[in-house]
């Protein structure tokens, strides 16, 4: 139980293990959007939604909205949710405890007769983690207007991503951004170690890293592996070796300050990859995320002069690292974050400020309105398989703090405005 809150452990426990319920039998805890178990559980989260006092309907970009009139609707909404579909053998708390959370937040509200002035809208967006379309972040790029048209035309068995959109209830002749949500939180588990490491019990996220991928190819020579001497070689692994052990130092390096740092050699691949031939080509794909822009664009750049070294010190050709993709850190509302310790400290909650490595549908509700998430801590930081664990006095606090925050903000975004 949580000290002098109306946050309910127990419901959240149940509602948690009830969603988890409905999976694959044979594959927990798989619930991938777009499926009929995706709508399953839907059909279930909208009907706790209306017990929970909310009028429930899918918005045009096929999101789940519960919403509870404020008293002063004009004023707008704040929002509050994350997402309930999973990855294969995925978890039950990977989205899910933020949904569940929101949901426990109106309740303790109708419980305590409180009804906001702003209106309180709770959502289950769809799709964010990758989809059978390729993509994530459907439902909150959907809302924040900025789902590239060009996905609407991706297939999967034979469907468009559009028609799939219909499907769940959404709607493409409707315009799907919103411009009357006047804040956004969402709570997740950390899928990290850090707070359990720490003993904390909740993280107040500073910005969702930037994502981008770089390839690198290297071009060497096939020869013989047996003929060909030491001296005479172009092997394109030896010289991916030295690149990806320079990716690492590079990483860590960057890493060692306060601000977010990883990078991973994700994806390798070698040809002929065969035992007696000299390694003729290797293409590596570099996963590298950064709170900070500045980390990043060093990243990129010592990346270039550090492959250029070795390039030229192994004598095998590299080419120009290329820029798969690019997407910026977004940085959490300044204001929120502010509220988000302040409610830590009244709910009794330990907190630390973190930055997310992971994505999260905040990132492109950031784009609409004031966005801010926290983290509660996950078993030995363990997501996106199927012993993913949180305790639900953990998410219980953090949703202490969730609704600590709803009150706070009910009466400061007025201030403000
Ligand atoms: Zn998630």
């Amino acid at each position: 139980m949580i000290p002098n809150s109306p946050i309910r452990a127990d419901r959240i426990g149940h509602d948690i293990d009830a969603l988890a319920a409905i999976t694959e039998p044979d594959r927990p805890w798989t619930r991938r959007a777009f499926t009929p178990l995706f709508l399953e559980g839907r059909k279930w989260l909208e009907k706790a939604m209306r017990e929970a006092g909310a009028v429930t309907q899918i918005d045009a970009a096929g999101n789940l909205v519960g919403t509870i009139p404020g008293l002063n609707p004009q004023l707008g909404t704040i929002m509050l949710g994350s997402h309930s579909d999973t990855v294969p053998d995925g978890g039950r708390f990977d989205g899910i405890a933020g949904v569940i959370a929101a949901l426990e937040v109106a309740r303790a509200l109708r419980d305590q007769g409180v009804v906001l002035d702003h209106t309180l809208e709770i959502v289950d967006f769809l799709a964010e983690e990758v989809s059978i379309f390729g993509v994530s972040c459907i439902g909150s790029r959907g809302i924040s207007g900025t789902r590239p048209a060009e996905w609407l035309a991706r297939e999967s068995d034979g469907v468009t991503l559009e028609k799939a959109i219909v499907a769940v209830g959404g709607a493409l002749h409707r315009p799907a951004q919103r411009d009357d949500i006047k804040a956004f939180l969402e709570l997740h588990i950390e899928q990290g170690p850090v707070l359990q490491n720490e003993q904390r019990d909740v993280g107040v996220v500073t910005a969702i890293a930037g994502i981008t991928r770089i390839e690198v190819v290297v071009e060497g020579r096939a020869d013989h592996a047996g003929t060909t001497p030491m001296g005479a070689r172009k092997d394109a692994l030896t010289t991916a070796a030295w690149i990806a052990l320079g990716v690492e130092e590079l990483a860590r390096a960057l890493a060692s300050g306060d601000e977010h740092f990883a990078a991973t050699v994700g994806e390798f691949e070698m040809t002929p990859n065969a035992a007696n031939v000299v390694p003729a080509r290797v293409r590596m794909l570099i996963d590298a995320r950064a709170e900070l822009r500045a980390d990043m664009d060093r990243f990129v750049d010592e990346l270039g002069k550090g492959i250029a070294a070795i390039a030229e010190k192994t004598g095998v050709a590299v080419g120009e690292p290329r820029i798969v993709s690019d997407n910026p850190p977004t940085p959490c509302d300044p204001d929120l974050l502010e509220i988000l310790d302040a409610a830590c400290d009244s709910a009794g909650a330990r907190h630390r400020r973190m930055a997310s490595g992971a994505g999260h549908d905040t990132a492109w509700m950031a784009r609409i309105t004031k966005a801010a998430m926290i983290f509660v801590p996950c078993r030995d930081g363990r997501s996106h398989a199927p012993d993913e664990f949180a305790t639900t006095e953990d998410i219980a606090l953090g949703t202490a703090v969730l609704l600590d925050a709803v009150k706070a903000l009910d009466t400061r975004l007025q201030e403000k405005s």
